[in-house]
């Protein structure tokens, strides 16, 4: 089967991250490109937002309200169907079994042909950056809910007993790790980019370097890929 081929059968997908922001930040020029191309689109927010503030004056419980709204707008820039919020207390996140039925119930539920992540373990190839955990436990539940619980029949059967029946996901694309092996061109979607970042106006401000800065980093990534603007991921075609 041909890429062209295989693309046209991609109907739906689902992003699954840690915090409001990682999808746009990691994905947001792919997920809409995918949605202009008619792919439908869900969310899965892994934890509440609540630790990310620096400001003594902001509440936690207004914290998570004003995030949550933030990536709801975010996701409807760039076309996206539906947010899910398992709400898990921001930065304690951890690969539970828990955490991974609750995302394995979201992947039966929606049926993704398709699904992007973070990536389940620390990057050493940037000196300037630390993963953060959540982002590690996130990928890591998310990489073992495609594989194998979300296809596996008797593996949490209160989801069985639920109704969510078992699912196949065909396709993973792990963002953030090394090793990446696939370049998505995001020319035409780099400024919805932006406006999506935009949207989580409680972490980014709306300097106009915050902008430039958004886009040398896709130019960065589209180097020597033949492609003005790209996002870069590793994936797993499953079958
Ligand atoms: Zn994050």
């Amino acid at each position: 089967m041909s890429q062209d081929e295989q693309q046209a059968e991609i109907k739906r997908a689902m992003v699954v991250v840690a915090h409001p922001d990682d999808a746009e930040f990691g994905a947001a020029g792919t997920i809409a490109k995918w949605a202009s191309e008619g792919i439908e689109v869900y969310y899965v927010l892994c934890t509440d937002g609540s630790k990310g503030s620096s400001n003594p004056n902001v509440a936690a419980e207004d914290l998570i309200r004003m995030r949550r709204q933030e990536q709801i707008e975010a996701a409807k820039v760039l076309g996206a169907k539906e947010v899910e919020f398992l709400d898990y207390p921001d930065a304690y996140l951890e690969h539970t079994l828990e955490l991974r039925r609750d995302i394995t119930r979201m992947i039966r539920k929606y049926r993704p042909d398709r699904v992007i992540c973070q990536a389940p373990y620390r990057s050493f190839g940037n000196n300037a950056y630390i993963n953060h955990p959540d982002h590690l436990a996130a990928g890591d539940a998310t990489l073992a809910a495609i594989y194998p619980t979300a296809r596996d029949r008797l593996t949490f059967p209160e989801l069985l007993a639920d109704g969510y029946e078992p699912h196949k996901v065909r396709e993973v694309y792990v963002m953030g790790g090394d090793g990446a092996d696939t370049w998505i061109d995001i020319t035409d979607t780099v400024d919805k980019k932006v406006a999506s970042l935009r949207k989580h106006a409680s972490q980014v401000g709306d300097s106009p370097e915050f902008a430039e800065r958004i886009k040398e980093r896709a130019a960065r990534v589209a180097e020597g890929h033949g492609m003005k603007y790209a996002e870069a991921f590793k994936v797993f075609r499953l079958g």
